[in-house]
């Protein structure tokens, strides 16, 4: 490990005071230079504040960097609670102070040129995370804010001021603490336990971290059959006969179960549900045909002679077609007028709501966001300040909020180190 000092200093000003007992200390520490502490600093020093941001990394925004495959998806003109898991009322809070609109106008405002794709996602125009990134890092440079790489926090006390602790043993003193630490997932890509044992330590309560966007490993083996196909379908996860959460869109078949866009969006509320066993699903193959069933009588009497390769064929992925002839029992070598009725009247119904089962989540290493984290009832929900420790600020992925893919949690991020930072900025 790397340990050194990456300092930015505006050559106008003290970036501390030294307080009556010859201690320095700063307005406010960050610790975590992910997307809400960068933006965090950057408010506070933008609004005259002492600021030291650390961060563990040998540089900052590592998860920006890969975020969006290496093109950083960073908000989403579609930006609203129900994108979210999360507490409505926080979440309707946080965008009536800082919306997509907001957001789009403080990039270019740094500089960013942003561009939209579909369903309502922006990136930066150059297609690369670093034209998010630099402008960021420029930006603090030019403010003054005191950026300290390759340094972990592993202790922080609390009395009148915060004193920080790094692994190195380097102390540092604030008047102000945010914990932007992120969560837990994508280790490889700077996530770690640190902010929750710190939040931990300060008072808070932590929501046990769980894998969220994360693919689905499934029960049934025979699907691995599939493994490489793509297909357009409604993704749906059951609880007590009711569909608890859906998804359309993308799904990639693996040898493990179901990746892509669709599977994503639905695992967070799958990996709440994995604690008291498999979690249902089912994917509906023809969510534009409704309803199905007509249709698949009028296309049985159409190709009443075909076999069922043939009557399959143009309607379905051969490898589908040959998965649901088995699944459902049809006879390879008859046509389908002489098919046994109770198979018949399967095609429709599986077609509609393959049933299966999760069994888990990938692991950490391939979970793209946590949910749970720091709990948003113990937090000021204007402020994101703690309701259990005065001047403590806890921002972005570390608490108990995530949202879908799409550009949703980089934007939950942006915006509650932006409000942290106006906040704590205007005190005193
Ligand atoms: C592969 C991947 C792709 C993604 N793509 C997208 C996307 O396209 N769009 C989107 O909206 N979201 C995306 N996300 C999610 C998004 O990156 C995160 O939700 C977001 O970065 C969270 O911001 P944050 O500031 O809370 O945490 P982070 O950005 O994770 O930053 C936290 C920082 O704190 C540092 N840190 C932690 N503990 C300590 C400590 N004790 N001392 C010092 N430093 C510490 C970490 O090293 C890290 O740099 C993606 C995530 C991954 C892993």
């Amino acid at each position: 490990m790397h340990h050194f000092a990456f300092q930015l200093f505006h050559p106008a000003k003290l970036c501390y005071t030294i307080n009556m007992n010859g201690k320095q200390i700063y307005d406010v520490i960050i610790v975590g230079a992910g997307a809400s502490g960068m933006l965090c600093a950057l408010e506070c020093a933008r609004r005259g504040k002492q600021v030291l941001l650390i961060e563990k990394e040998p540089i900052p925004g590592r998860k920006i960097l890969a975020s969006g495959n290496g093109r950083c998806n960073l908000t989403n003109r579609h930006v609203r609670p129900a994108y979210y898991h999360g507490d409505p009322v926080l979440l309707t809070k946080v965008f009536a102070q800082f919306s997509f609109e907001n957001c789009r106008n403080y990039f270019e405002t740094l500089g960013v040129v942003l561009t939209e794709e579909n369903q309502g996602r922006f990136f930066p125009a150059t297609g690369k995370s670093t034209a998010v990134v630099e402008p960021l890092k420029i930006a603090l440079q030019e403010t003054g804010a005191q950026l300290l790489l390759g340094e972990e926090v592993i202790r922080i006390r609390h009395k009148q001021d915060f004193t920080v602790t790094t692994k190195s043993g380097k102390n540092f003193s604030a008047h102000y603490l945010v914990l932007a630490c992120g969560s837990c997932a994508y280790p490889q890509l700077s996530g770690t336990q640190s902010g929750y044992m710190l939040a931990k330590e300060l008072g808070l309560t932590v929501n046990p971290p769980k894998p969220a966007l994360s693919a689905l490993c499934i029960k049934e083996k025979a699907l691995s059959r599939l493994a490489g196909i793509r297909s357009q379908v409604l993704l749906q996860v059951w609880k007590n006969g009711q569909a608890i959460d859906q998804a359309e869109g993308e799904v990639l078949f693996t040898n493990y179960g179901i990746s892509g866009p669709a599977a994503l969006n639905v695992s967070s509320s799958i990996s709440q549900e994995l604690v008291h066993g498999n979690v249902p699903i089912t994917l509906n193959f023809f969510p534009a045909i409704h309803p199905f069933q007509p249709f698949l009588e009028n296309r049985l009497h159409q190709f009443a002679t075909r076999k069922p390769k043939d009557f399959l064929a143009g309607l379905l992925h051969e490898n589908i077609a040959n998965l649901l002839i088995d699944f459902v029992g049809l006879r390879k070598n008859l046509p389908m007028q002489q098919q046994l009725p109770q198979a018949i009247q399967k095609i429709g119904n599986t077609l509609t709501q393959w049933p299966l089962s999760v069994i888990s989540l990938r692991p950490w290493s391939e979970s793209m966001v946590a949910c749970g984290g720091v709990k948003t009832s113990e937090i000021n929900y204007n402020t994101f300040e703690s309701l259990r420790c005065k001047k403590l600020y806890i921002t972005g992925e570390l608490l108990d909020v995530n949202g879908k893919s799409g550009g949703f949690n980089l934007h939950f991020a942006w915006a509650s180190g932006l409000i942290a930072a106006r906040h704590l900025s205007a005190k005193e």
